[in-house]
Formats: C-alpha cells, sequence, structure tokens
C-alpha cells in the first residue's frame, strides 16, 4: 500500500512554468480570516462578492462538505473568473488535488470524450493513505529491487524506497510492510519477499549474500535492516490521486505514462479494482478520500454527451467539485439544436451554485495592470499607466496586460529604464485589439480569402 508517487515534484514544475504567466501574480483569495474579501490582496483585486462566495466554497471544500457539487462561474471575458478559480487553487491544502482543464481539450485528445473527462474527474480525486510501519530509530530501512539501477526514489518518513520501477513500489510497498509487522524481522537481517505472495523468507544476516539473490529476477526482492533496535509503531500519511492508481495498476500503460501524460485509455476493470480496494482500505481506517477541484474552463465547448456525462458522474461517491467558468450569454448546446443560458443544459444549472463576475472599475482595472507591471519586472510612468488603464476600459483588460511586454520592449529599444506613453502608443498603432480588428477586416474583407463577411459580432475570449 505504500504508494508514494513524486506529484509534488510535478506541481512544482508547473508552478514554475507559470511563473510570468496570465495568471502567476494571483497567490490566493485575498480573504481575511472571517472570510471577507480585501480589496487588494494576495494580487487579487476588487471582484468582492465573487470572491467571497468562492471562500465559502473554498471552506466546504476544506471540510470535505461539497464533494459532488458543481459551481458556475459566469461573467464576460477578463472579468477573472479563471483568477479566482487560480486563486482558490492556491488556497487549498497542499494535497488536495486541483485540476484545470479547458473544455475542448477533451476533443483533441486521442481517447474518448467520456474517458478524457474521467481521467479528468479521478484526477481530482486525492486518496490519503496511511500507514503504520514498524521502523528503526534513526535508520533507514532499504528495500532493493532487482538490481538496483538508477531509478526513481520515493521517500517515506524514514522508509527509503528504491526502484526501477514505480509499480514495484506500489505492490512491494504493502507486503513488504505487512511481512513487517507479521514477522518480526531482526534488525540487521537480509530478507526477500515474495512478490506474488506477500511471504517472506529470512535469509541470514549477510547482507552480501543476499545480493547473490539478485539473479532470481524480479520475483525476488530483499530488505536490509542496519543495526538497531525496533521502534514502536509510526504513522506515515502521503495522498496519491485515484488517476495514478490506476494509471500505475494500468500493465497496459505503466507509470512511465504519469510522466509523458500519454496515458490513453485505461480498463473499466482496472478502475473497478481500485475502487474497490480503496473502500476496502477506507474501511479499514487505512485510507481517506481528499476531494479536490476540477475546473473546467470555457465550459459551453462541452457538448450534450459531456454534459450528461458530468451530470451522472456528480452523483457519484468518488466525485469531486466541479468548478466550470463560461462567458458565453444565452447559446445553442453543441451537439443539439437548443439554446441555453452559457451553452449549459437547464438540469446541470440547475445542480450548480452560481457565481456571477461582473466587469472592472476605472481603479480596479488600474491596479490589476499595476500589479502586472510588478510581476513582470517593468517600470512604468504614471501618464503611461494612465493611457494604458483607459485603454484597458475602452478595449480589454487581457489586451491592456498584453501590451505590457510588448512597450516594455518598445522602450528598451530605444534605451529607456521607464515605459512611457510613446511606448504605449506604439504598440498600441503596432497591434490591433479584437475591436480594431473587427472594423479592419470590414473595410478590407474583399482582399481576403474565403470571407464570408462578417454578418454577427465576434465572440471573445
Ligand atoms: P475569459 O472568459 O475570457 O476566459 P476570465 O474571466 O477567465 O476570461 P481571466 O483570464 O481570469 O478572465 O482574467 C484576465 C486577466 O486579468 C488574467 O491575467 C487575470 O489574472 C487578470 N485578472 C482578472 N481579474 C483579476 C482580479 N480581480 N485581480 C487580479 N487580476 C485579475
Amino acid at each position: 500500500m505504500a504508494t508514494t508517487i513524486a506529484t509534488s515534484a510535478q506541481e512544482k514544475d508547473i508552478a514554475k512554468v507559470e511563473r510570468i504567466g496570465a495568471h502567476s501574480h494571483i497567490r490566493g483569495l485575498g480573504l481575511d480570516d472571517a472570510l471577507e474579501p480585501r480589496t487588494t490582496s494576495q494580487g487579487m483585486v476588487g471582484q468582492l462578492q465573487a470572491r467571497k462566495a468562492a471562500g465559502v466554497i473554498l471552506e466546504m471544500i476544506k471540510e470535505g462538505k461539497i464533494a459532488g457539487r458543481a459551481v458556475l462561474m459566469a461573467g464576460a471575458p477578463g472579468t477573472g473568473k479563471t483568477a479566482i478559480a487560480m486563486g482558490m487553487a492556491q488556497s487549498l491544502g497542499p494535497d488536495v488535488p486541483f485540476t484545470m482543464l479547458a473544455a475542448s481539450e477533451i476533443f483533441s485528445l486521442e481517447m474518448s470524450k467520456t474517458e478524457a473527462l474521467t481521467q479528468a474527474f479521478r484526477r481530482s480525486i486525492g486518496v490519503r493513505i496511511k500507514e503504520e510501519t514498524e521502523l528503526i530509530e534513526g535508520e533507514v530501512v532499504e528495500i532493493q529491487i532487482d538490481r538496483i539501477a538508477a531509478g526513481s526514489t520515493a521517500k517515506t518518513g524514514k522508509l527509503t524506497l528504491k526502484t526501477t520501477e514505480m509499480e514495484t513500489i506500489y505492490d512491494l510497498g504493502s507486503k513488504m510492510i505487512e511481512a513487517l509487522n507479521k514477522e518480526k524481522v531482526s534488525a540487521g537481517d537480509v530478507i526477500t519477499i515474495d512478490k506474488a505472495s506477500g511471504r517472506i523468507t529470512r535469509l541470514g544476516r549477510s547482507f552480501a549474500r543476499a545480493r547473490d539473490y539478485d539473479a532470481m529476477g524480479p520475483e525476488t526482492k530483499f530488505v536490509q535492516c542496519p543495526e538497531g533496535e525496533l521502534q514502536k509503531r509510526k504513522e506515515v500519511v502521503h495522498t496519491v490521486t485515484l488517476h495514478e492508481i490506476d494509471v500505475i495498476n494500468s500493465r497496459t500503460q505503466g507509470f512511465l505514462a504519469l510522466f509523458s501524460g500519454d496515458t490513453g485509455e485505461i480498463k473499466p476493470e482496472v478502475r473497478d479494482q481500485i475502487n474497490q480496494k480503496v473502500s476496502e482500505w477506507r474501511e479499514e481506517g487505512k485510507a481517506e478520500i481528499v476531494p479536490g477541484v476540477l475546473f473546467i474552463d470555457e465550459v459551453h465547448m462541452l457538448d450534450i454527451e459531456c454534459f450528461s456525462y458530468l451530470n451522472r458522474a456528480l452523483e457519484d461517491d468518488l466525485a469531486p467539485v466541479v468548478i466550470m467558468a463560461s462567458n458565453r450569454g444565452i447559446t445553442r448546446i453543441r451537439g443539439t439544436k437548443y439554446r441555453s443560458p452559457h451553452g449549459i443544459p437547464v438540469d446541470l444549472l440547475d445542480r450548480a451554485l452560481i457565481i456571477a463576475t461582473s466587469p472592472y472599475t476605472y481603479k480596479e482595472v488600474a491596479q490589476i495592470l499595476a500589479i502586472r507591471c510588478e510581476e513582470e519586472d517593468v517600470d512604468m510612468t504614471d501618464e503611461a499607466k494612465e493611457v494604458l488603464t483607459q485603454i484597458g476600459l475602452d478595449t480589454s483588460l487581457r489586451y491592456a496586460i498584453h501590451m505590457i511586454t510588448a512597450a516594455h520592449l518598445v522602450a528598451r529599444k530605444r534605451r529607456a529604464t521607464a515605459v512611457d506613453v510613446q511606448d504605449i502608443k506604439r504598440v498600441y498603432a503596432l497591434f490591433l485589439d479584437e475591436k480594431r480588428s473587427v472594423t479592419y477586416l470590414r473595410e478590407f474583407q474583399q482582399q481576403y480569402m474565403f470571407h464570408e463577411g462578417i454578418d454577427h459580432e465576434p465572440t471573445v475570449g
């Protein structure tokens, strides 16, 4: 049962990539202890109602009270729906899974839509596994698997598992703990554990001798307990996601898929077995479920089959909190001829808590832009900031945010240390915002290939 998978290392890598990403300035929801939003805090500006509502949901998630609920964040483009979701993710505990998915990804993966959704659901459920083990004080119990080649090392407390194969960590871990508890290994013993039966065979006190058993192949495992006293039981806790357990136990994919992300489809039988095992562990008090969050951005891109899957999956025992975001008004539900608010079927809407985001004021846009300048290490004169804020209000917040980097480059070209109005003007002339781009197209549409004319307002976001 010792499944220790390097999930935290992976998360850190993602965080690094995100450092100057669109939401890298968001460090939380910016709420005080009473869940009241501070006007500007943790990179968050304004949007007080929505942040407060998100804070309440966050509290419920932390208390494990609202698994299987749906939350919808609805609002115009650039009103901070994704930013608020990121803020929630930052405020969740380190072992509460948070999965982010753009609805359109479902259609581009090499698997069925429902399989992609199932994987996303199971990525968002944590299993907190508790282990009781006997260890030697101050020492490391080392299990060597096969030839101890360079491989991954996972640490749980004072237990060091070395392996070339993640699957084997999983299998061996639980067997080793069981065997140690049952058979009372003495310090200095070198033992093998039969992989199939989990039985422990005492070999003697020479580690060198055990090494000979290397030749016995993958069925032979050995453990060396260094000198010292066996200690009282310790509890080691770690959290993995259901999806990780699925992948590790799926013979067709193998653990490497965890790193490549190329997991393919996982057989339903594997999932059934895992659900059963996890429920046994829960009954035995060895594991508990940590419902996490699945964030589905641009949810209107899902089609009716996906929505019906969501409806059913939310009723499952093992369901996370699903947070959806949409910037659409009343629009067609994909895969049908029916229209509904946000393109979401009313039965799903009916079970969702809806949080609305509203447009920003001049002051709020100014503050968000100032925070972004700081995040991107860009000095900007006050006049330039005013012009940029006005552009943000007239075009979109996102366009204005993008202009910061471009204007910084232009300023550097003329060897200025701070971005000034002239740099903003230059960038504004170089890059069209959405409105000007449409006007331009209307004017010059005859010169484009395949033009059909613009007979409706374009959709943004
Ligand atoms: P869309 O509907 O187009 O997906 P959205 O509502 O998800 O838009 P975001 O992507 O969250 O909008 O916001 C656009 C940019 O503005 C992001 O860089 C985001 O971090 C920033 N932003 C939005 N709202 C806030 C806020 N209240 N405080 C700080 N930054 C914000």
